[in-house]
């Protein structure tokens, strides 16, 4: 007898759904999409336990008749490709037609649908199998419930994370679907409890609140650019909004939402110089691209893309951002700050030691370490309000006008005033803003200056972090240091950036190398660990709190730091002013 079988529909199904559904929130991305693809104005979502025991999703859309509702279950039956050649420019979300047969394989199933208010079709699919096919009295619409997911697959289901977990991601697919899709009505339920309640918005702006809240969305900067055909628009976070993970990034091309590293990456390039290590500007970009120029095919849940240039959409997601955020020069209010996670260095007074007593900001007349750059040309030379018209919080007056200097507040932030009210200063965060980005501008120029040490030092590494050191060593040297490889694992220094001179040099090459060793964990990118390099330098380098400036020392701060191209966020993220405004301080006094 022959030991060859061929597999019955029903097995080959349950097989084949693992690919598309492998957890409750890839059967709500489908069921979703089915329901746009079929024009819903309106969408509800119903999930009990996390998505594992049940998901029901009803819609308003253009229904089935009987005809196509008992094929819909079947495999490869989609209304939406007709020929070939379709594949390559659909619009559409579905296409490969798997959806309802895998996860129909897969559960206690139910389709209702009906073209028309009235009468239509309920079918129940159980053990992979059609048990029931009834005409029914039904709205116009589709519903569709799903219970038990994997009932019949006990591996898979025993693989199912917690109910909070599988419910997250489920209720991340909604939500990234609700964003692309202002203008439909989200309802979303979770074991009785209301989670999404969003009627109709009139922009991303409006539902972006409905969904982050109106705070995060108040404050969220306007992005568009179009370049060679393509465009990329949508909201981004400040960065003293930005959170640990990525959860607050919704990225889509043409309307689908992916998972994809060309956009992360471009978005993050254009945070590169403002944000701590490890934290995640918000953002909701949309990518409209012609069909032709990527492919979405390459992964079956189709989260995945495959962009022809991926150079220039990266290129043009990172410079739409980066113009966004090169012209919110607002200061934020200080009720508008929200506490967030301290500096590694204010919560670690180890590394506040080292800095030289009474040490001084560098005084205009004194030589500057580093040439000072002229302004970039991209920076607006006069408020443009209308691009930032829906944005709140007073704008700084043109760069370089910097305001007045009033005092110093126990010697650790310099008050100042402007035309809107009180600016309050953390002089440190604003002195390393200043420091990193011309150490920046002298990197990239190859222009830093170094200063001879008396007594060169050795350093003695660890084995294990030699390799980086002895990669590193050209990075080094391009920020000033002169640094040799000197036996065994140490090397000499006998040079190091003006800027640092006077800094516990052993100390400084270490934590350098540290913030080297913890970038390349993430990335290996040159530009990434030169900026942690710059940012760990400018840290160490700039006055601490709690040193007494002079008011002459205070204006060329105050100056230079409204020179840089952000003087708002120090470039670990962190804010580096904010204003009271005459009208608060107005309203505190009962003048208003
Ligand atoms: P695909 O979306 O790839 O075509 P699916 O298995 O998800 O495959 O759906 C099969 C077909 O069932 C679709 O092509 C569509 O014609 C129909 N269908 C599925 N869901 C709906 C819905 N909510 N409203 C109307 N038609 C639907
Ligand atoms: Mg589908």
């Amino acid at each position: 007898m022959g030991r060859i079988r061929v597999l019955s529909d029903s097995l080959i199904n349950r097989i084949a759904a693992g690919e598309v559904v492998d957890r409750p929130a890839s059967v709500v991305k489908e069921l979703v999409e089915n329901s746009l693809d079929a024009g819903a104005k309106t969408i509800e979502i119903r999930l009990n336990g996390g998505g594992r025991q049940l998901i029901e999703i009803r819609d308003d859309g253009c229904g089935m008749d009987r005809d196509d509702a008992l094929l819909a279950v079947e495999r490869h039956a989609t209304s939406k490709v007709c020929s070939p050649g379709d594949l390559d420019v659909i619009r559409s979300f579905g296409f490969r037609g798997e959806a309802l047969a895998s996860i129909a394989a897969v559960s206690n199933f139910r389709l209702e649908t009906a073209i028309e208010d009235g009468e239509g079709t309920r079918v129940v699919v159980r053990g992979g199998r059609i048990s029931e096919v009834a005409t029914v009295g039904l709205p116009r619409g589709t519903a569709i419930r799903v219970e038990r997911l994997f009932v019949n697959v006990p591996a898979r289901r025993k693989f199912l994370r917690s109910e909070a977990t599988e419910l997250a991601q489920g209720m991340r697919w909604i939500s990234r679907y609700a964003l692309a899709r202002p203008d439909v009505r989200w309802i979303t339920e979770h074991g009785g409890r209301r989670l999404i309640e969003a009627p109709p918005a009139s922009d991303l702006r409006e539902r972006a609140a409905q969904l982050l809240g109106p705070e995060t969305a108040r404050h969220m900067l306007t992005i568009d650019l179009s370049r060679d055909g393509a465009r990329v628009h949508g909201l981004a976070g400040r960065p003293v909004d930005a959170h640990v993970g990525r959860d607050h990034q919704h990225l889509f091309v043409n309307g689908r939402a992916v998972q994809d590293r060309v956009l992360t990456h471009g978005l993050a390039e254009a945070y590169r110089n403002n944000l701590a290590h490890g934290r995640h500007p918000a953002a909701i970009l949309f990518v409209e691209i012609g069909p032709e120029a990527f492919d979405v095919n390459v992964h079956p849940q189709k989260t995945e893309v495959r962009f022809h240039r991926p150079g220039s959409v990266h290129d043009l997601v990172r410079d739409a951002v980066a113009e966004a955020l090169g012209q919110d020069r607002a200061v934020p209010r200080f009720g508008e700050l929200r506490p967030g996670p301290m500096d590694d260095h204010e919560r670690n007074p180890r590394s506040r030691e080292g800095f030289e007593s009474g040490k001084t900001y560098p005084m205009a007349g004194e030589p500057s370490p580093f040439p000072v750059r002229p302004p970039t040309s991209q920076r607006p030379t006069e408020v443009r309000e209308a691009s930032v018209g829906s944005q709140p919080g007073l704008q700084l007056a043109e760069p370089g006008a910097a305001p007045r200097v009033l005092g110093q507040l126990h010697s650790s932030y310099i008050l100042a005033q402007d035309r809107e009210g009180l600016v309050v200063v953390d002089q440190h965060a604003a002195h390393e803003r200043v420091l990193f980005e011309r150490l920046l501008g002298a990197t990239e120029s190859s222009a830093v200056e170094s200063q001879a040490l008396l007594f060169p030092k050795t350093i003695e590494f660890a084995p294990h972090q030699w390799p980086t050191i002895s990669e590193q060593i050209g990075e080094f040297r391009r920020l000033g240091f002169g640094i040799e490889p000197f036996g065994g694992a140490s090397v000499r220094v006998d040079s190091v950036p003006t800027m640092t001179v006077g800094l516990d040099v052993e100390r400084l090459i270490l934590d350098l190398l540290g913030a080297v060793q913890e970038a390349k964990s993430v990335t290996a990118t040159i530009p990434e660990l030169r900026r942690r390099l710059i940012t760990t330098a400018a840290c160490h380098s700039a006055i601490t709190i709690r040193v007494a400036l002079e008011l002459e020392e205070m204006r060329r701060l105050l100056r230079d730091l409204y020179a840089t191209d952000n003087p708002t966020t120090c470039p670990h993220g962190r804010p580096i002013l904010f204003r009271m405004g005459l009208d608060e301080i107005e309203r505190a006094f009962r003048r208003r």
